[in-house]
């Protein structure tokens, strides 16, 4: 099930945590940019006859005006069309929207909202560097559902510094009462050349260690779990009926189309990403050149090794017949030591169907994953 995903860099400041591909907004860069993603989507070709998501990521998409916004889904309908009322996502800022922004958004065809909200909590709220009020949020969940959007989704951010038990039930608890259909949550991490990195370097002990944050996790699927959301994918919880087809395809490994600075794509066994620099980007789309980046083909074992960390990433896990059909491979006598070494060490559960992730598995899932990527 191809999906299409669509980077807007534009964010109105910049978070002192972040190592996304983004820059402060300015209207004439950010115009500039629209017509090389306009470029960049006629050079290139629709490989499929069908995609079933898009996705307007960032960034801050919610920089673009409304008009903007629909103009962009059009271009990609007409470009790489599928079913009717295809789940199509975009990213908001809280601050940004507009109540009026919805009802333009519906009839561009979005269905789904995920709102950057990180925190309900004003002290963690500016310790991230953010600047919504929880009035914000619920006037935007409030406007999203008049306009009829079908799934409203937001991000929560544990592991901040400052934050406790208390206040990240707080958070959470807040998200429940909103009626919200979706939460994703991330435990903080710390990137290489951002502020917060030399934050941590001055004053290490006001960051979480491991046994810390593995306590706000499990908080969390405490809490979401006794709320009726399913615990469907490693951070991600949804009430029935709305987990985001988008990222379920990425952890089918499916194919999906990239467009944008630093997007990236995964076609025919080729991963590719494009550069992370903005002018280098706008100057090859807009002179119909090939995007600069990087690519390789993934292939035999380390094609699988893929597979099987992005599947462990859901509830489901590994389903062994479709591995076998797709791989060519027996999961379970391929990857024996390594099956053996993390179900010994409760990390790994195995059944007549499915290899999974245990629920304290979940926490050390980037290590449990990695065993399987390097495996060969
Ligand atoms: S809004 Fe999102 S993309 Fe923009 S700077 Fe903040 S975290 Fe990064």
């Amino acid at each position: 099930m191809p999906g299409i995903y669509v980077h807007l860099p534009f964010c109105p400041y910049i978070c002192p945590y972040c190592d996304f591909a983004k820059w402060a907004h300015k209207r004439s860069a950010a115009e500039r940019y629209l017509q090389a993603l306009y470029a960049e989507i006629a050079l290139r070709p629709a490989q499929r006859d069908t995609y079933e998501s898009v996705f307007l990521g960032g960034g801050t998409p919610n920089t673009y005006h409304a008009s903007d916004v629909a103009e962009l889904i059009a271009k990609l309908g007409e470009k790489f069309p599928g079913p009717p009322d295809r789940e199509t996502t975009i990213e908001v800022n809280p601050e940004l929207v507009r109540a009026e922004d919805f009802a333009s958004y519906r009839a561009a065809g979005i269905n789904r909202i995920s709102i950057g909200v990180q925190s309900f909590v004003p002290e963690e709220i500016r310790t991230l560097g953010r600047r919504h009020k929880v009035e914000d949020v619920e006037r935007v969940v409030r406007s999203a559902r008049e306009a009829g959007i079908r799934s409203v989704s937001i991000d929560l951010i544990f592991a901040v510094p400052g934050q406790t038990p208390q206040s990240w039930r707080r958070s959470l608890e807040t998200a429940v009462a909103l009626g919200i259909d979706h939460v994703s949550t991330y435990g903080l991490t710390i990137e290489a050349g951002t502020p917060y990195e030399g934050w941590q370097a001055r004053e290490p002990s006001a960051f979480f260690d491991d046994a810390r944050e593995a306590e706000l996790y499990e908080i969390a699927i405490d809490a979401l779990e006794s709320a009726g959301f399913e615990h469907y994918e490693i951070s991600n919880f949804a009430r029935p009926g709305h987990a985001c087809a988008h990222n379920a395809n990425y952890w089918a490994n499916g194919e999906y189309v990239g467009l944008g600075v630093g997007a990236a794509s995964y076609c025919e066994g080729v991963r590719s990403v494009h550069t992370r620099d903005l002018e280098e980007y706008i100057a090859a789309a807009m002179e119909q050149r090939t995007i600069p980046g990087e690519s390789e083909h993934l292939e035999g074992a380390r094609q699988a090794g893929e597979a099987v960390m992005l599947a462990l990433r859901t509830a489901q896990g590994v389903r062994l017949a479709s591995f076998k059909e797709r791989y060519g491979l027996d999961f379970l006598n391929f990857y024996a030591s390594v099956v053996e070494r993390y179900r010994s060490l409760g990390l790994l559960e195995t059944d007549a169907t499915h290899v999974r992730l245990t629920r304290r598995g979940r926490f050390l899932a980037n290590d449990v994953c990695a065993a399987f990527v390097t495996f060969a």
